[in-house]
């Protein structure tokens, strides 16, 4: 169960430029929500601060109801996949997976279940053992998708994952992804400034205009596309 809130939200960078201006918007469990808007609008200022990444300079955010403003990032039941998310080059994509899991002292045969479960989602299976480096774009995107779903959290914040992707790849990760959400039920909110991603995987789109939000609704309301 994962449901956001973000009420009268602010954030100020320095003395007196608004990134995010009155920001509100709830977020109910297992949407699929998608910030659009022109680049500097505030899209992952706002992912930011939902992850604990950034403070919030005011307003609330609550997830499932309680007050997360001042919860450590660690503490929030939230995974997280960029478009930059380095892979680790000299670990396989085994230990890429499991890394943050180790870290958290997940016990070894649960780490084990999980990056399993994981890659026989994303048919990574047959790749395990490999190095980044030894591996296609789009595999590479799907053992950073990996790393997020291992985690078994109910939020995933993704934050433009596919704009290094070519075109063909693009729309095939975007169906995967697609399938991901349906099959995992989460909740998740996808920044991108591709409207075709947004139009195809959203089920409620927010646009976003300097630090605002401008227009909200579903893809048919927001571009007269089903
Ligand atoms: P978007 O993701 O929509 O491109 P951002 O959230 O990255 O927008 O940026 C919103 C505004 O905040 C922009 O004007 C940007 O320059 C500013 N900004 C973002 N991050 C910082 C930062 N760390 N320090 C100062 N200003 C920032
Ligand atoms: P988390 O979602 O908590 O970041 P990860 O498995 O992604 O879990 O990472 C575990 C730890 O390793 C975190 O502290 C994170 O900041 C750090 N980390 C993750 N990816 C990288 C990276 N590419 N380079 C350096 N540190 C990283």
């Amino acid at each position: 169960m994962a449901e956001l809130q973000l009420q009268h939200v602010y954030k100020k960078y320095g003395k007196d430029s608004l990134a995010v201006d009155n920001f509100n918007l709830h977020i109910q469990d297992k949407e699929f929500i998608v910030f659009v808007g022109p680049s500097g609008c505030g899209k992952s200022t706002t992912l930011r601060m939902i992850a604990g990444l950034e403070s919030i300079t005011e307003g609330e955010l609550l997830i499932n109801g309680d007050r997360a403003n001042d919860l450590p990032s660690k503490d929030r039941d939230i995974a997280m996949v960029f478009q930059n998310y380095a892979l680790y080059p000299h670990l396989t994509v085994y230990d890429n997976m499991a890394f943050g899991l180790q870290l958290r002292k997940v016990p070894k045969q649960e780490i084990d279940e999980r990056v399993r479960e994981a890659a026989r989602i994303l048919d990574l299976e047959p790749y395990l053992k490999r190095k980044p480096k030894a591996l296609s774009g789009g595999q590479r995107q799907r053992v950073a998708l990996g790393r997020a779903i291992v985690r078994n959290a109910q939020i995933f914040l993704m934050d433009e994952p596919l704009s290094n992707l070519d075109a063909k790849l693009r729309v095939q990760m975007r169906a995967e992804i697609s399938k991901l959400h349906q099959r995992l039920q989460t909740t998740i909110i996808y920044v991108t400034h591709d409207q075709t991603e947004a139009m195809t995987m959203a089920s409620r789109i927010v646009v976003m205009k300097d630090g605002k939000i401008q227009q909200i609704g579903s893809p048919m309301q927001v571009y007269n596309a089903p």
